[in-house]
């Protein structure tokens, strides 16, 4: 997949949803939802998760400075929409576990995918709201665990902290989702 490269932030431009789908499982990364606020970003935290993970352009500032830079066919991802996209390719082959909100927000979130993917694999959960003995918690659940796919929505840059904590102690694809969890119950 082409990429550019601002200021140390690499940008893919992606073609098709399935694109950015198959790199994140073939190279277990962290996606990142990238706007144009994201574009402006100094932060060296930021940059450097940027650096080795894959940020895709998920508002119309960041596929416009696409196409400046020469990718015509680059297309917009929603992050909300790259959620249910990868867990309806992927619900019958892969382990999911989904991490933020509130606890009654988390409970429904499961039970609602779990409703509309039939057989849905979701080998753990937990709100967002955690003290460290909770962060060690999870931690040594994920490992025990080994989901092939982590959902964080916590807002940022809360879960991209706690997803660059995870990815040190199990590689796998990592997609932070803000506020998703709240859009989808409703
Ligand atoms: N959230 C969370 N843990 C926290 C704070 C927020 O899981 O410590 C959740 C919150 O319940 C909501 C999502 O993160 O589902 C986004 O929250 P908010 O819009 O407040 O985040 P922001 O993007 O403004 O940081």
């Amino acid at each position: 997949m082409d990429f550019i490269n601002i200021n140390g932030l690499r940008l893919f431009a992606p073609r098709s949803r399935e694109e950015v789908i198959q790199q994140a499982f073939e190279k277990k990364k962290i996606l990142v939802a990238v706007n144009a606020e994201k574009i402006l970003m100094t932060d060296n935290d930021f940059l450097q998760l940027m650096s080795s993970n894959i940020g895709y352009p998920d508002g119309f500032g960041a596929v416009a400075l696409l196409k400046k830079y020469g990718f015509a066919q680059a297309i917009k991802i929603p992050g909300v929409e790259l959620w249910l996209d990868i867990i309806k390719r992927h619900h019958k082959d892969k382990s999911f576990y989904l991490i933020g909100a509130k606890e009654e927000v988390i409970n429904k979130t499961v039970s609602g995918l779990k409703k509309e993917f039939n057989g849905i694999n979701i080998v753990g959960y937990r709100n967002g709201y955690m003290q460290a003995d909770d962060v060690r918690a999870l931690k040594n659940d994920i490992k025990n665990k080994k989901p092939d796919v982590i959902f964080v929505a916590m807002g940022s840059p809360r879960q991209e902290n706690l997803m660059k904590a995870l990815q040190s102690i199990h590689p796998a694809v990592y997609l932070g989702l803000g506020g998703s969890f709240d859009v989808y119950t409703g």
